[in-house]
């Protein structure tokens, strides 16, 4: 798999690669003013905005179209800066080619329509425009890495993917739930490929968005793609979300920026010797838990046999009440959080019944 490195596409210099700009184009006014203020800060490599946008219902504002292409061109004879804008049709990708926009992306409803990418990534063959790819809607980290590999198969290069979270029913302090493990997992699958968080469509509210660019830095993200408008309150789309250019000048002065963040002194950097030391402790408790872990499911298996002769349920309620009860109560002694201990022991609970079910009927 051939990727270019993020720095052959967009200029950073010991900084994360900083996008940022309106969630749509409005006007053409709009459009020069955010991207008059954020050439400001140096650290702002490329502007985004939406010219088509995806919306869930009907009715709501679909961008500006075709229309804003010529603002993007100006904004970009202004500033110098690139220009990053959402493709969904071919039709989109000749446009914006046309216009000499310098970053295309894929959104998070486009993503999870394989169809769909596999005609952007026909359209997109012996360009090798950047394309920046992100997460599928569905917490799917296939859909996603397939995606890329569509576009790595038609010869696209500059690739980059953005997490910006998941649809999820569930009520959540954010719009789409970060589930950090995807993003973890993609970079266990690809990690040449850059990582971008997206903060403002994780959170979906402004007072947010600097925690979640902080997590991002901490797990060694690449980028922040971050939804700028000069008065974000009468945004025509996602006005909850997007903060002022000041306001993103102070939250990238604030940001901690760990070794590891695009490279950033990675090379060099040669782990202390202590830290070396901590972490084959780490090992070596791990691989202590794992093996705990394997006597535990012997029992577990045990366990089923004598409720099989018994023809005893493999559920007890009060049983495994007691158990989990117990195991929180210790946990809490030994300051261990009470909702990791129940998380984890579900997961181990859900494994056991399944072993016992196996026993039931005679696998
Ligand atoms: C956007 O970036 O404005 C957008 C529509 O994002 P997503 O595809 O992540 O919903
Ligand atoms: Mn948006």
């Amino acid at each position: 798999m051939t990727i270019s490195p993020l720095s052959d596409w967009l200029p950073t210099q010991n900084f994360p690669a900083v996008i940022a700009g309106p969630c749509s184009a409005e006007t053409s006014d709009q459009v020069m003013e955010v991207a008059t203020a954020l050439a400001a800060d140096k650290r702002v490599v490329a502007m985004r905005a939406g010219v088509w946008k995806p919306r869930t219902e009907p009715g709501n504002f679909e961008g500006v179209g075709a229309p804003a292409l010529p603002w993007l061109q100006a904004a970009k004879a202004a500033t110098g800066l690139k220009m990053a804008i959402e493709v969904a049709k071919p039709e989109h990708i000749e446009l914006a080619l046309k216009h000499d926009i310098d970053i295309l992306w894929l959104g998070a409803r486009t993503v999870v329509n394989p169809f769909v990418v596999a005609e952007l990534a026909e359209a997109l063959r012996g360009t090798n425009v950047p394309v920046m790819v992100k997460n599928p809607s569905a917490p799917d980290l296939k859909l996603w890495t397939g995606s890329i590999n569509r576009l790595v198969n038609v010869g696209i290069t500059k690739i980059a993917a953005i997490h910006r979270g998941f649809s999820t029913y569930e009520k959540i302090a954010f719009r789409n739930d970060p589930i950090w493990t995807i993003p973890i997992d993609f970079r266990r699958a690809m990690p040449e490929v850059p990582l971008i968080n997206d903060p403002s469509h994780i959170t979906g509210k402004r007072d947010l968005v600097s925690a979640i660019a902080q997590k991002a830095m901490d797990l060694a993200f690449d980028g922040l793609m971050i939804e700028t408008h000069p008065t974000p309150e009468t945004a025509w789309s996602d006005a909850a979300q997007q903060i002022t250019p000041d306001a993103l000048t102070a939250l990238l002065n604030i940001l901690n920026i760990p070794y590891g963040v695009n490279g950033i002194a990675a090379s060099n950097y040669a782990c202390k010797p202590d830290l070396e030391l901590r972490r084959g402790e780490l090992d070596v408790l791990d691989s202590r838990i794992i093996e705990l872990l394997a006597r535990r499911m012997k029992v577990v298996k045990d366990i089923g046999e004598l409720k099989k002769q018994e023809n005893l349920a493999v559920l007890q309620i009060k049983r495994w009440d007691q158990v989990i009860n117990n195991l929180m109560k210790e946990g809490r002694n030994l300051g261990l959080s009470e909702e990791v201990v129940k998380r984890l022991y579900d997961l181990i609970h859900d494994a056991s019944i399944q072993v016992q079910e196996e026993v039931f009927r005679g696998k």
